[in-house]
């Protein structure tokens, strides 16, 4: 999208007085930079007065703004009359924005009925509401950010990017565009691939060498969203864990030095409870776990190391307590920084967002963390055969889309979102248009088919003449997906990069984790590899003359783990991928090794879950 001008203003009458206590806006501010790097971002802060807050939305709506998001303002209280305001300058509402927020902040807090957005349009400006506080703006920013290029563009009728978007969701793309491919000579096709076969190492090497040029930069993500990002800063504990002295057992927290023998029972703390007056000798606490120490108190004794001496006659009260042994200091206690110390590193730049680390950084009070960013990867099918998965009926001669919807099933399994642009038809001006569309949705484009040798398959001719691409590799020595092709190109001043798969679905299965996955990780700076281990064949296995990668489930009865294939391998069954956790590495047949006896040992390409079934 062309650099336009983008207006953050918080409407708080608090952040008005004091500016620091606005974290919204300069949140707000980052997320937008994210999604328009080019655009100029103004920020204001104004007070909960609807008619300064009417006269800045006109302001910049004369100014030609393409976007402005306030935040502030949305709720109950009197003071709250941004949607007001926002109502008395729009021309136009636009309910399915403030519908799609609220049903989204709806799943993540009921406080969400309390807001009241509004959105809509005045003349070439587009307004949309936030609520005010931070973390609400993130999550809010989350549910827009895919309409906002678009709905941008609609408004200021940039027509050619729109309609690429509204072809590319069609499915089918106007066959009219112009594709500079010659396809007319069909008799003058090559018989022979002139793309040379790499080694499996070589395409390797590229992939590698071509995706570290990927400029990624760094986001800020809630860590609610924060799972499998690659972390790009180091973090470390702002506070003690835990933060008071905690009880590790439910009992009754002692002073030590009192020794064995009866105790008055003071009080009782539980946990979230706070306790002020210090014991006295002689006096115990009830405790349970997690529960901080009283003051003066230094140990814990479970209640399985006790004895009732005396309590009220109603029983509800218990008085006194014989502790049965004496306990040491410190006994069952977990002292203020017992588990992380203040200062200590949480999270290194560089780790994966686990679970575990989420909730490290959620107890530790990081809400945020920045993250590296990763490339938008889109999904396009090619060929005429292909229906949509949703059509009950086939026509003659047609089969339905299964790439698209595994391939982002698959994209997710290993940690990555993408979007799904459709199915393109064999026609080089139809290529031409859904690749374009694709390409200025995203910075990587898988897309499967058409790589082959047939007349239609146009997919390297249209990358070459209509994109100007670079082919960095056309064919690998691999099986399956020997045409495997991987391009790049320069696409609206902006490096794009191309995985062009072959369509049989095994093939665009097995590639996709080899080559695509590999890509995405090294834009995120991670290791590229997946994990290798050693299996046992449990039957013999006829190789091929191409390395082969053969789809396995393991079974874990031996020190080895015994590798058993997944049936049929041919690259249009893709039964032979369901339940795989291997890919194992095949050698190519040679003169001497035609096949592999059952209990050889081959090396496994770790991609997927071990669970045991
Ligand atoms: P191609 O790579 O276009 O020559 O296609 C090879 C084989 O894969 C053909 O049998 C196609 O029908 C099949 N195929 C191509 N794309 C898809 C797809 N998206 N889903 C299922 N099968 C496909
Ligand atoms: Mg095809």
């Amino acid at each position: 999208m062309a650099a336009g001008i983008i207006i953050i203003i918080t409407v708080s009458d608090t952040c008005y007085k004091n500016p620091t206590n606005d974290t919204s806006g300069p949140t707000l501010v980052e997320l937008v930079k994210s999604l328009f790097p080019q655009s100029t971002i103004q920020t204001n802060i104004i007070p909960d007065e609807r008619k300064i807050i009417e006269d800045k939305l006109k302001e910049y709506c004369m100014k030609n703004a393409d976007l402005i998001i306030t935040t502030g303002g949305t709720g109950f209280s009197n003071r709250d009359v941004t949607p007001e305001a926002t109502r008395a300058v729009i021309e136009k509402e636009a309910p399915a924005i403030s519908v799609a927020l609220t049903i989204e902040s709806l799943k993540k807090t009921p406080m969400a009925m309390v807001s009241r957005s509004v959105s809509g349009i005045c003349d070439k400006t587009l307004i949309i509401n936030f609520p005010g506080s931070k973390k609400a703006v993130i999550e809010c920013f989350e549910v827009v950010k895919p309409i906002l290029h678009h709905a941008i563009e609609i408004i200021k009728n940039d027509t050619k990017k729109v309609k690429s978007v509204h072809d590319s969701m069609q499915g089918h793309v106007c066959p009219h565009k112009i594709s500079s491919v010659d396809v007319t000579k069909v008799a003058l096709r090559p018989r022979e691939s002139p793309y040379p076969m790499l080694e499996m190492t070589e395409a390797f090497n590229i992939v590698d060498s071509v995706m570290k040029k990927w400029v990624g930069t760094v986001q800020q993500v809630n860590i609610e969203n924060g799972l499998g990002y690659v972390v790009a800063e180091s973090l470390y504990a702002k506070e003690p864990m835990p933060p008071f002295p905690a009880s590790i057992k439910d009992g009754y927290a002692c002073i030590s030095s009192d020794g064995a023998g009866v105790r008055r029972v003071r009080a009782a703390v539980s946990a979230g409870d706070s306790f002020d007056l210090p014991l006295q000798p002689g006096e115990c606490a009830r405790i349970n776990t997690g529960a901080p120490l009283p003051p003066g108190a230094d140990c814990v004794v479970q209640v399985e190391d006790t004895k009732l001496i005396s309590a009220t006659p109603d029983n509800e009260t218990e008085l006194e307590v014989e502790i049965l042994t004496a306990p040491k200091p410190q006994q069952d206690v977990r002292p203020i920084g017992f588990d992380i110390t203040l200062g200590d590193p949480l999270v290194t730049e560089g780790a994966v967002l686990d679970a575990a680390l989420l909730g490290v950084l959620a107890g530790a009070g990081y809400q945020n963390v920045r993250v590296r960013t990763r490339p938008v990867v889109a999904i396009l099918s090619t060929g005429n055969e292909l229906q949509d998965p949703s059509e009950v009926t086939l026509k003659p001669a047609h089969i339905r889309d299964s790439n698209q919807t595994m391939l982002k099933a698959l994209l997710k399994e290993q940690g990555y979102t993408s979007v799904c642009m459709g199915v393109a038809r064999d026609e080089a001006g139809a290529l031409r248009a859904s690749v374009a569309a694709a390409l200025r949705t995203a910075d990587v484009l898988v897309c499967t088919g058409g790589v082959s040798m047939g007349e239609k398959d146009l997919l390297k001719p249209v990358l070459t003449q209509d994109f100007d691409a670079t082919l960095h590799f056309g064919r690998v020595r691999m099986k399956p997906g020997k045409p495997s092709t991987f391009a790049s190109c320069q696409f609206e001043g902006k490096t794009k990069y191309i995985f062009a798969l072959p369509g049989n679905p095994v093939s665009a299965y097995v590639c996709c984790l080899l080559f695509v996955i590999r890509a995405l990780r090294v834009c995120e700076h991670r290791n590229a590899e997946f994990p290798r281990m050693r299996v046992r064949l449990t039957k013999q296995f006829q190789l091929d003359p191409r390395p082969e990668y053969v789809r396995a489930v393991l079974k874990f009865t031996d020190d080895i783990p015994s590798a058993e294939v997944l049936g049929n391998q041919c690259s249009s069954r893709l039964l032979s991928a369901c339940g795989a956790s291997v890919l194992l590495e095949m050698p190519p047949a040679d003169k001497d090794l035609r096949c592999l006896a059952a209990g050889t040992v081959v090396p496994a390409i770790i991609t997927g879950r071990m669970d045991l079934n």
